[in-house]
């Protein structure tokens, strides 16, 4: 089975702005606009269903605004375990969407904070079932004021059963997960050089990065760095390659990161070769920018684009 986990998902409230967004002038959002599933581990599920491939969506919700938030995703049909908080609100977020071909532009409530009794309730309700070999997708962090202890609370029993770790955080939580064994983990290149203190600015400095870093990242069986339209790293043991995507008129580029992250499990439980994963997820992330929702993507665009990925194998 596979199980992903959102610690901190949202409501995303997609505006769509006609023309340039500009400062200094009223932006008029269009009618267009509406609400979209946001949280991470919420956008790798659905993924992963268009993909093919069953999975079961947990998530940590507060109990306010939670029925917005089940009938969204309920569109896209993926399984689901809720544990709701009472006296917490949902998260709302704000993805602008214009006409300047540049991707889209963010702005993110932090979300409640997460206590251990709820970590301990969410484990025991929501995921009693999951078991060796099991493939559990973290996606996104919990809020910045979820203390670690109760975050390596949930890593200690994931790892106490065995069960094949994928990691989609950032930070400290990126930092801290290093120290677990993970079968996949995708930071972006902001995220790998923040948690290790680095600037990257290319690909190939990532390759530079992960040479230089190799002991902090030696428990990850696959790694990918990825770095939005100019492609991604893709690491494992001594094979490293590079995936160039193709050129398509982004209009959303938001989640991107977690259709690849999909893209990547769904290609590792098919058995395909380092070469197949990297060129599905690359694919799928550059289907999911041609969207204006957060969630989901076209699946036949992602067979189109497959024969349209480009890579090279380094070192
Ligand atoms: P998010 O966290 O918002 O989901 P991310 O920053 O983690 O995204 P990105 O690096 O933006 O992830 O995207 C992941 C992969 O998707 C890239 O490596 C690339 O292969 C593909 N991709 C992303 N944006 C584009 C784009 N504009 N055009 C084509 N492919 C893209
Ligand atoms: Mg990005
Ligand atoms: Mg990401």
């Amino acid at each position: 089975m596979i199980y992903t986990i959102t610690l901190n998902p949202a409501i995303d409230h997609i505006l769509n702005i006609k023309g340039k967004l500009t400062r200094g002038k009223t932006n008029r959002i269009q009618k267009s606009s509406c609400l979209d599933v946001g949280g991470k581990g919420t956008h790798v599920s659905v993924g992963l269903k268009l993909l093919g491939h069953e999975n079961l969506c947990s998530a940590i919700l507060g109990e306010k605004d939670s029925e917005i938030f089940e009938e969204l995703l309920n569109q896209y049909q993926v399984e689901t375990s809720f544990l709701k908080v009472e006296g917490q609100t949902m998260r709302h977020n704000y993805v602008f969407v214009d006409e300047s071909n540049k991707g889209s532009l963010m702005a993110a409530e932090y979300g409640f904070p997460i206590k251990r009794e709820v970590m301990k309730n969410f484990i025991n309700s929501h995921l009693k079932e999951i078991k060796a070999d099991d493939i559990v997708i973290i996606s996104g962090n919990p809020s910045k004021d979820t203390p670690m202890e109760v975050f390596e609370y949930l890593l200690g029993v994931l790892v106490e059963r065995k069960v094949r770790l994928v990691a989609d955080v950032s930070g400290e939580f990126l930092k801290t997960m290093l120290r677990y064994p993970l079968l996949f983990a995708k930071p972006n290149s902001h995220e790998l050089g923040e948690t290790l203190a680095c600037r990257i600015n290319s690909l190939e400095e990532c390759y530079q990065v992960y040479l230089e870093h190799q002991p902090l990242l030696k428990n990850i069986e696959y790694l990918a760095v990825s770095m939005g339209a100019e492609g991604s790293i893709f690491l494992k043991n001594e094979s490293a390659y590079i995936f160039y995507p193709p050129k398509v008129k982004t209009i959303n580029d938001t989640g991107s990161g977690d259709a690849y992250v999909a893209g990547v499990v769904a290609a590792i439980v098919n058995g395909k070769s380092l070469s197949g994963i990297g060129r599905l997820a690359t694919a799928v992330g550059a289907s999911k920018a041609l969207e204006s929702l957060s969630t989901g993507f076209n699946v036949d665009k992602v067979d189109e684009l497959l024969e349209q990925v480009r890579y090279r194998k380094l070192g």
